[in-house]
């Protein structure tokens, strides 16, 4: 069962091999190298769709991408949509430091990470001539360092403090992290439904 996964940040490709490749031993992974389509749709769902689309309609394979980001209340919900390039740049560093600058010491630290994990299947039309979608979506509660911490995982990790835990997300194992962010539960749920489509765990 080949799927294509529409994303090209290799720390995804990474943590998606670790968590569907868990779930599901007969499912074949393969990175997609098209072309990158415009995500200006407004929300993570509809970024996801949108990747899974493009990589579905380039392959002509089953497609699973995702769309994720940190959310901070105290500051309206930013970064949002926008957290791979708050400040301007694709930069992880300059981005943490400015949610870090903008929430100076607000009080109320609380955010959340949200993946919206889709699936594209251009083999599964309805009788409308639409191909198959689904979406998950997987959210992770937590709060806002008042500085970076550790040095593992990727953009926000340093700064957000998982539900539950005194330490930062970038201060968890990979295996740790998996099992309870927002990547991890949306694609968990995703995995099940891949599983009972294609047959493949
Ligand atoms: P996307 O590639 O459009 O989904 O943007 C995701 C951005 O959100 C990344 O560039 C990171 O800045 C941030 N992000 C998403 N998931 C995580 C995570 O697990 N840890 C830290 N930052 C994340």
């Amino acid at each position: 069962m080949k799927v294509v996964v529409a994303t090209h940040n290799a720390h995804k490709v990474a943590e998606l091999q670790r968590i569907l490749g868990a779930a599901l031993p007969g499912l074949e992974l393969l990175p997609y190298d098209g072309p990158a389509p415009v995500e200006d749709g407004g929300t993570f769902v509809a970024n996801a769709l949108i990747k899974a689309r493009a990589a579905a309609a380039h392959t002509g394979l089953p497609a699973i991408a995702d769309d994720s980001g940190v959310s901070v209340d105290a500051l309206g919900g930013a970064p949002g949509v926008d957290s791979a390039h708050y400040s301007g740049e694709r930069d992880y560093a300059a981005n943490l430091r400015l949610v870090l600058t903008n929430l100076g010491d607000e009080p109320n630290r609380a955010a959340q990470f949200t993946c919206a994990a889709a699936l594209v299947d251009p083999h599964d039309r309805d009788s409308t001539g639409a191909e198959y979608e689904h979406i998950e979506l997987g959210i992770w509660p937590g709060t806002i360092a008042h500085e970076p911490a550790g040095g593992g995982g990727f953009g926000y990790d340093p700064i957000f403090i998982p539900e539950g835990y005194s330490i930062t997300s970038a201060e968890l194992s990979a295996d740790e992290k998996n099992a309870i962010s927002h990547r991890g539960r949306a694609f968990a749920a995703l995995a099940r439904v891949l599983a009972e489509r294609y047959g493949a765990a």
